[in-house]
Formats: C-alpha cells, sequence, structure tokens
C-alpha cells in the first residue's frame, strides 16, 4: 500500500484541499513552491498509463478548478503541473499524481531542462503510435 493509499484511507492525515467520490486533493508535505498541491485519483493506479477511463475523466474535471484555487490562495498567476511516471521520471510515490506547483518567480518553484532535439521519423512515428491506440 502506497503513502497515498493510506491517505486516501484516512489512516495518515493530509491538509486536504478537495475530495470528491474519485479524486482526493493536498497539499505536498514537502513543497517546492507555496500552494504546492498534489491531485490524487483514488483509483490505485501506479502509473497514469494504468489508469481507468473514468478516474482519469475525473481527475480532468477538476484539475483545472484546483489550479485556479491554488492561484487565487497564492497569489501567483502562472504554474506548472507535473506528472511523474516511473522512477527514471522521477516518480517516488508509485500512485499516480498530479503535481500543481506555482512558478512565482524564474528562481523558485519547478525548474525544467528542455533539450531540445530534431523530429527525424514524423509521419512514420505518428502513425506508430496512432496504430497502438
Ligand atoms: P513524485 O516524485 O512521486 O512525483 O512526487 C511525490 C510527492 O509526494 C513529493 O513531492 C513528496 O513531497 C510528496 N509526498 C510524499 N509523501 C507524502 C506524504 O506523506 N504526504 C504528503 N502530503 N505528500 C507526500
Amino acid at each position: 500500500m502506497t503513502i497515498f493509499a493510506k491517505i486516501i484511507a484516512g489512516e495518515i492525515p493530509c491538509h486536504k484541499i478537495y475530495e470528491d467520490d474519485h479524486v482526493l486533493a493536498f497539499l505536498d508535505i514537502s513543497p517546492i513552491a507555496r500552494g504546492h498541491t498534489l491531485v490524487v485519483p483514488k483509483e490505485p493506479a501506479p502509473t497514469l498509463d494504468k489508469l481507468s477511463d473514468e478516474a482519469s475523466a475525473a481527475i480532468g474535471r477538476v484539475l483545472p478548478r484546483i489550479s485556479r484555487a491554488v492561484l487565487a490562495a497564492t497569489g501567483a498567476t502562472q504554474f506548472n503541473v507535473l506528472q511523474n511516471n516511473g522512477p527514471l521520471a522521477h516518480q517516488a510515490v508509485f500512485h499516480v499524481h498530479f503535481h500543481i506547483i506555482p512558478k512565482l518567480d524564474s528562481a523558485s518553484g519547478l525548474g525544467v531542462e528542455w533539450p531540445s532535439g530534431r523530429l527525424d521519423d514524423g509521419p512514420a512515428l505518428a502513425k506508430a503510435i496512432a496504430s497502438k491506440l
């Protein structure tokens, strides 16, 4: 059982922001910006690709609303939504979660490295991915 499953079950406390039948949102315990919030589906999928359509829709329905509330409460006007899948991708808790991270200035909040490359095989790659849907 992950730490987030325990929080959802009420076995571990959290600073709750929002709850419905499918979603729980609460403050991150080690925030990288004030207002850093986690939005978590109650379904215990380890990574996003394993999440059901129903749980995904429930997250999608509330993510913008919770983001607006985080902005309004912190005074931020810009923010990142981060969603990590797998240890190489910096996931530490293996229960799907979306980070809402206010970006107040260039020195604080989430730093992103973006090593842009070249798209050489666009048509074939798009076709290969589309064929797997
Ligand atoms: P990940 O790297 O998996 O995307 O992020 C996991 C996040 O969960 C981290 O930002 C970490 O601070 C947060 N976290 C880990 N344990 C707890 C906890 O017990 N309570 C809360 N509120 N956040 C946690």
